[in-house]
């Protein structure tokens, strides 16, 4: 560190230099990314419980690395977050699915009515007037609002409660529904639940994964579905693994499901193909 001398020099360590430039070039190289059409949106189906039906695909994004093949979320995200790229990421993330959801509904027999989830992170919500860009991303794709979910965290409800409230209010009022991802992994205090315009609970694959096994884990299970009921929203269980959990979890009435039982998150040429061709699948 430079000692602050009569100049009053700003403390400013090698390694803190260091950490700024890669951050600088992290950020850049993501940039490029954005701006070589590198990321993709995959989808992941989700299906009506019992039946088994699908009704709805969640928007999952990739990046296709030149040299280093397909790459998942957890490789960009946070640092998209951190470097603030994902406000243009996530508002082409959201473009993207629903214009593809608009081509299925228009090109599609019998998808008319599919859903699309789109995961909006916390920065989304904070750096922009996230209201208008949903809005925009609407008009330019053409899609139908209600065929819209925007899935939010548990955690980013906690923060800022009132600002968010408001803005889910507003988001609400353009027509789309809102979904807690990952309920059940944030804060366990349930009161504010009811203070917030929400439409579904996604229950996070944590309860699930014991659920066929660990009586605590169906317990669980079973109280956040319960909860749902009790405010009228929809429940979807996440990572449903294998048949047992399926059972279950319809036997409790949960709604939706979704998972690498029924699919695993594909390119967008593929899920048309289970569209136009369900009893392949
Ligand atoms: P998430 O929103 O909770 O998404 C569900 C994750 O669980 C996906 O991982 C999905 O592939 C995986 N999954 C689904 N079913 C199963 C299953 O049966 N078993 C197992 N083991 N996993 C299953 P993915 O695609 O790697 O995404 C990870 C996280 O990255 C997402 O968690 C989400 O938080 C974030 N993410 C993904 N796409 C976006 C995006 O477009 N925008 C933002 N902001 N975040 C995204
Ligand atoms: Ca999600
Ligand atoms: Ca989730
Ligand atoms: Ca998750």
């Amino acid at each position: 560190a430079k000692t602050a001398g009569r100049d009053r020099y700003v403390i400013f360590d090698e390694s803190m230099y260091a950490d700024a430039l890669q951050e600088a070039e992290a950020r850049l190289s993501l940039e490029q990314a954005l701006a070589d059409n590198e990321f993709v949106v995959f989808y992941q189906p989700i299906v009506d419980l019992p039946s088994g039906d699908l009704i709805g695909v969640e928007a999952l994004v990739r990046r296709l690395h030149p040299e280093l093949g397909l790459l998942g979320p957890d490789t960009f995200i946070p640092l998209a977050e951190k470097t603030g790229l994902i406000v243009p990421l996530g508002q082409w993330i959201l473009t993207t699915a629903c214009t593809q959801a608009a081509a299925w509904h228009r090109d599609v027999p019998g998808a008319e009515r599919l859903r699309v989830s789109i995961n909006l992170s916390a920065r989304q919500f904070q750096d922009t007037d996230l209201v208008q860009d949903v809005a925009e991303a609407l008009r330019t794709s053409g899609i139908e609002a209600s065929r819209v979910v925007l899935e939010i965290t548990e955690s980013l409800l906690m923060q800022d409660t009132d600002a968010t409230i408001s803005t889910l209010r507003r988001l609400r009022e353009l027509g789309v529904q809102i979904a807690i991802d990952d309920f059940g992994t944030g804060y366990s205090s349930l009161s504010y639940l009811r203070r917030f315009p929400i439409d579904i609970l996604k229950i996070d694959k944590a309860f699930i994964d014991g659920i066929a096994t660990d009586p605590d884990d169906a317990t669980l299970a079973e109280a956040v579905v319960h909860l749902g009921q009790a405010l009228r929203l929809q429940t979807v269980a996440e990572g449903i693994e294998n048949a047992d959990q399926h059972t279950l979890l319809s036997d409790l009435g949960c709604t939706y499901g979704q998972g690498f039982l029924f699919a695993r998150p594909a390119a967008s040429a593929e899920i048309e193909a289970l569209l136009r061709h369900p009893a392949d699948a």
